[in-house]
């Protein structure tokens, strides 16, 4: 069994990255990221804090706007207008979930395409279908993908199922990988809540994609001898022998599978540091689009 190391991966690609602002900066292009947080929810509050580092760390200029939960819709739309306008930023990022009263829909619409490095607007999601290069794929189907062209494990021909069918995960990872090129040709199966017989489904994979959200879900039924296992989920659960009283685990219950996996990745350390690296890569494909600078 390999076990696909998320998180020397993430180092790797992020190397790549320091050599491609160093191109940039000959071109006198400096990448910006800038990300909103609205309102104080703790793990989206790490999520902001640990982009921030990262763009630091690497030399590209960061920008961390963090509103009050009461900011208002049009608030955050005039926020939002302004990074558009704004010639240093090249990625916008607005921190998943908002509060309740936010239109979180309506603020993806307002973000210029342009600088979408989540992928999340509607025009780069029909580039994604349309598998047109210039559009922004989002970082975490993204990051599932380079693991498994890191770790060498062929997609064409093999058959994915993928667990989960939501706009940030499921769904464009099945774009993804059922798309013409390299690290995709696959035949993709997406399984969701209303589907029948999960565990059926499942065991048909040569490479499992669980994206759920349920702590250790995927059971040893699901997996079949020698598939591979890229597990997306992040859930905390209670641990009482922990400092914070809690530890992170994926969808994916590893101890029981890993043994029948011809690779898997662990949580954390697999996909989550890959999310983060795909997330700079595209604000400098960003910022290349934006200046016309080849890379
Ligand atoms: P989401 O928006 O809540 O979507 C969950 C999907 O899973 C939905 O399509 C839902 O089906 C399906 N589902 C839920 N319970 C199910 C069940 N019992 N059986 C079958 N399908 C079920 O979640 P998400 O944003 O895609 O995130 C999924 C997981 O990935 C979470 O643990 C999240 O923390 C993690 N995540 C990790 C990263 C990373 O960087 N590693 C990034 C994003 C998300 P229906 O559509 O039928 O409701």
């Amino acid at each position: 069994m390999t076990l696909i190391d998320g998180k020397a991966t993430a180092a790797r690609v992020l190397e790549e990255c320091r050599t491609s602002l160093t191109s940039l900066a000959a071109s006198g292009v400096l990448p910006g990221l800038a990300v909103v947080l609205v309102g104080d929810d703790p793990a989206s509050r790490a999520y902001v804090g640990s982009k921030d580092r990262t763009c630091r760390d690497l030399g590209m200029h960061s920008l961390k706007i963090e509103l009050p939960a009461s900011t208002t819709q049009e608030e955050l739309l005039q926020v939002v207008r302004g990074l558009n306008a704004d010639p240093a930023i090249h990625g916008i990022l607005v921190q998943s979930p908002p509060p309740k009263h936010i239109d979180e829909a309506a603020i993806v619409r307002a973000i210029d395409p342009a600088k979408d490095v989540d992928g999340f607007h509607p025009e780069n999601v029909a580039r994604l279908a349309l598998e047109d290069p210039s559009g922004f794929v989002p970082c975490t189907p993204l990051g599932c993908q380079r693991l498994l062209m890191e770790y060498k494990i062929p997609t064409e021909g093999t058959k994915v199922v993928v667990l989960g069918r939501s706009m940030i995960v499921g769904k464009p990872l099945a774009l993804l990988l059922m798309a013409k090129g390299p690290g995709s040709n696959a035949t993709v199966t997406v399984a969701h809540s209303r589907s029948r017989d999960l565990p059926a489904i499942c065991r048909e994979a040569d490479i499992l994609i669980p994206a759920i959200g349920k702590p250790k879900f995927v059971t040893a039924d699901f997996v079949k001898e020698g598939a591979v296992v890229i597990d997306v989920g992040i859930n905390r659960i209670a641990d009482p022998s922990t400092k914070s009283g809690y530890r992170l685990v994926g969808d994916a219950d590893f101890d029981a599978i890993a043994s029948k996996c011809r690779a898997i990745t662990p949580v954390p350390g697999g996909v989550g540091p890959m999310t983060i690296a795909m997330l700079i890569s595209n604000t400098i494909k960003a910022a290349r689009q934006i200046h016309g600078v080849a890379g």
